[in-house]
């Protein structure tokens, strides 16, 4: 008999589907276990994130991560989706193996396995290059290296966002969420999402924000609030940047300083052009 101090809910719901079908009172341990089933703690899920992420939470991270479900977003679909993901809800491939056997346990991108809950959204190779492209922009953004971590990709939440400009972890943990949204949206597709996408969802979704903000009366709070997101977004050679293989500063430098030039010397060439016509023009009626 299964004490229900011996294990917690997920690893009973494990056990209960390693159990073989032709097993001796096999109704008898099912009934048992079930009974011993009590609501799992938020410290059960802690673990199994930990586990995951190979490090212990600290409690202010822990914290942390729970406000950022409300507050990531004014949308309620997506603090729901927060609230599951950090609760470990989603169905991945892994966890639907073993409740099918027959099922594939794979990753439609990578086709590695198991695509347990850490690689569906952090681990899985074929993800490298949004992620990599996303933080690429957070850096740009508010001109700070900020690399690639678990604890934001997964909940929005990141250490490195003491000292940036305007309010680089609402936007941090509103842009990630939006970038788990789409990774959700191609969950049984063989491609990730990419980075493009990533830039026209938020888009989208700061016009409604803008509007909200706008019928509160709020409008220059929006704009004070996500300066670094909208002047990212303005500068076109920016949004293409991340792109980019092997880009660096320097050679944002140099383009622009090479668009000016280019745009400097099409002036010059067209001023020439308009004081030759100009010249002939005089010339005929003065002969
Ligand atoms: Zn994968």
């Amino acid at each position: 008999m299964l004490d229900k101090n011996d294990r917690t809910l997920w690893e009973l719901i494990d056990h209960i589907l390693s159990l073989s079908l032709v097993r001796k009172g096999l109704i008898s341990t099912l009934y048992d276990s079930i009974c011993n089933i009590t609501p799992h703690s938020l410290q059960d899920v802690r673990r199994l994130w930990e586990n995951d992420l190979g490090a212990e939470m600290a409690d202010d991270q822990r914290e942390a991560v729970l406000k950022l479900i409300h507050s990531s977003s004014p949308c309620a679909r997506h603090s729901l989706i927060q609230l599951k993901i950090a609760l470990r809800a989603h169905l991945t491939k892994a966890k639907l193996a073993k409740i099918f056997p027959s099922m594939d346990p794979a990753c439609p991108r990578c086709k590695g396995q198991p695509a347990d809950y850490i690689h569906m959204f952090w681990s899985c190779p074929r993800l490298n290059t949004f992620w990599a492209n996303i933080f690429n922009a957070y850096s740009i953004m508010f001109q700070k290296n900020i690399a690639p971590n678990p604890l934001c990709v997964l909940f929005g939440c990141t250490p490195e966002i003491r000292g940036l400009k305007g309010k680089a972890g609402a936007i941090i943990a509103f842009t990630s969420l939006i970038a788990r949204q789409l990774i959700l949206l191609f969950w049984k597709k063989n491609s990730p999402p990419n980075f493009p996408r990533w830039i026209r969802d938020t888009m989208h979704f700061l016009t409604l924000e803008k509007i909200r903000y706008t019928l509160k009366g709020y409008l220059q709070e929006f704009e004070r609030s996500w300066t670094p997101f909208l002047e990212y977004y303005k500068i076109p050679v920016l949004r293409l940047l991340p792109l980019l293989p092997s880009v660096t500063p320097f050679f944002l430098i140099v383009l622009c300083l090479i668009l000016h030039f280019i745009l400097f010397l099409v002036i010059i060439i067209i001023i020439i052009i308009i004081i030759i016509i100009i010249i002939i023009i005089l010339l005929y009626y003065t002969y």
